[in-house]
């Protein structure tokens, strides 16, 4: 299988003091499905912002595509082909949909990749209706973006991502926000583009959603290393990992006179220890 990401030592700091990732190493393959589990600042957005080529790596060694990627070759005039071809392959779903969408419409958000890749108009054109079609965003085509709700807003920066029709999906926290009914509707979605064989990557401190979405997990520390790297069933029974990573955290509970102890996810959801 073809390696998509390749990640040697890779640390990275905000304006040279900010640390937020450190010596991570990291190999992705064609097709997999992945989540980044971490607390708050532990990297996840950080990592994903790399892999996107949208920062660099402050050291070590980055490659998509069997390709180095460096600040260098992405903003080279002379090799942009390399740089078109990353953005043809590999889509990014912002966290915050307001960050991402711009306009005037949905229906021309949705056309917006298709256009910059410079498809042919009646192209353009299909992909978008098919896209709106399968998203169920027909009622929405003419309505301004930013006047949706946040269900909404999310679905199309989805939807804009999707007309691109890219082989690489990064997601950003893709739950937050969403009601429990577009919730489901979202895994419903990655289920079937992982059944397409896109390569999925989400970052997420949502544990319900790790088995759902993906079958290897990596999890970082709040010291931004990789704390560990392996199947979703390993990582999820690792309840001292968990708690380590600050993903769940031990709980008194009184039901009646009986104290109970209970491990808490910090979404309030139970895990009984065994
Ligand atoms: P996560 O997505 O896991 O919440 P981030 O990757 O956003 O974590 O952040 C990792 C660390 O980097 C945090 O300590 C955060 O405060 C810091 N950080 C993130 N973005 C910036 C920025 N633009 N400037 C300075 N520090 C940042
Ligand atoms: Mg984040």
């Amino acid at each position: 299988m073809q390696t998509i990401f390749d990640l040697q030592n890779v640390s990275h700091s905000y304006l040279d003091k900010f640390e937020a990732l450190k010596d991570i190493n990291i190999t992705m393959t064609a097709g997999e499905q992945i989540t980044v589990l971490g607390a708050n600042g532990s990297g996840k957005s950080t990592l994903l912002l790399i892999l996107d080529a949208l920062i660099y790596a402050t050291s070590g060694e980055v490659y998509a595509f069997g390709k180095p990627v460096t600040e260098e070759r992405f903003n080279a005039l002379e090799d942009n082909e390399f740089a078109q071809y990353f953005r043809t392959k590999v889509g990014f779903v912002f966290q915050n949909p307001d960050v991402q969408l711009f306009s005037s419409t949905v229906f021309d958000e949705i056309a917006f990749g298709p256009l910059q890749l410079g498809l042919p108009n009646d192209e353009v054109k299909k992909r978008t209706e098919e896209v709106i079609s399968m998203m169920e965003l027909s009622s929405l085509r003419d309505r301004a973006p930013h006047t949706l709700s946040g269900g909404e807003k999310k679905k199309v920066c989805i939807a804009s991502i999707l007309s691109i029709n890219p082989d690489v999906l990064l997601l950003d926290e893709p739950t937050g926000g969403l009601d429990p009914r577009s919730q489901l509707w979202l895994i419903e979605l990655l289920q079937d583009l992982a059944k397409a064989g896109k390569t999925i990557i989400t970052a997420t401190h949502d544990l319900d959603i790790v088995e759902q979405i993906s079958t290897r997990a990596i999890v970082f520390g709040e010291d931004h290393t990789i704390k560990a790297d392996s199947n979703c069933d390993t990582v999820m029974n690792n309840l001292e990992l968990l708690m380590s990573a600050n993903l769940i955290h031990k709980h008194m509970h009184r039901h009646g006179k009986l104290m109970h102890e209970h491990l808490h996810s910090p979404d309030g959801e139970h895990h009984h220890e065994q």
